[in-house]
């Protein structure tokens, strides 16, 4: 077992998933975002239960304030499944996942815009990115050449689930991309930056051992 801090401003909780994969081909260029139909600490729960199923996210963000971290962002989390064989999305992004059910009654919140855009901003420090939607559109889905071009290629980029498979609703219709560019251009103007604090003890991983190996690149 080994202990590790949380990554980047604003984590209230690390609680590490058994699904963190090590993956020499891990090369984070991008960011997708998701969300639960879900609440927190449900959610939390869900995604660190051990299972025979790899599901897991980077990260999970609350409506009002509460930030689990469940992987660390060198490694490869398993949110963003889809079909494509040797082009597995998971490897080159962190996914963020955001509490909410998308209806409009339910909607994303301002806390959650500025805590994706704080995040964001420190990762794409971190990695020399730049934060951008791939043509200017972060929701159209693409064929497997168009996303094998910005996995491969790129320096950074942001899209929902759906981009990479239409089988996806998420983060939907009520997730309005233009508010997060404005909390990146908040962000960017401030001088605001908060410290991780938590830290967490990680699990042992242990399906790995009985899961075929398709299983561990794909995620439904
Ligand atoms: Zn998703």
């Amino acid at each position: 077992m080994s202990i590790w801090e949380a990554q980047g401003p604003g984590v209230t909780l690390v609680k590490p998933c058994v699904d963190a994969e090590k993956d020499p081909r891990r090369k984070i260029v991008g960011f997708i975002i998701h969300y639960t139909d879900g609440n927190f600490d449900g959610d939390v729960d869900w995604l660190t239960k051990q299972d025979d199923v790899p599901v897991s996210a980077h990260y999970v963000i609350g409506r009002d304030g509460q930030v689990a971290q469940l992987c660390r962002i060198e490694r490869v989390a398993y949110h963003a499944g889809m079909s494509w064989g040797d082009l597995n999305p998971n490897i080159y992004t962190i996914g963020y996942e955001l509490c909410s059910n998308a209806k409009q009654e339910y909607k994303f919140t301002d806390f959650q815009y500025r805590f994706l855009a704080e995040h964001i901003l420190w990762v794409c420090k971190k990695y020399n990115l730049i934060y951008r939607y791939p043509d200017g559109d972060p929701k159209s889905t693409r064929n497997k050449a168009y996303w094998k071009e910005w996995f491969l290629h790129s320096d950074g980029f942001i899209i929902g689930h759906s981009a990479v498979n239409p089988h996806k609703p998420d983060p939907g219709v009520f997730f309005d991309w233009d508010k997060l560019l404005q909390m990146f251009q908040q962000r960017e103007s401030g001088s605001e930056t908060r410290q991780p604090a938590a830290v967490a003890i990680e699990p042992k991983t242990f399906w790995k051992k009985f899961l075929p190996k398709k299983l561990l690149t794909s995620k439904k």
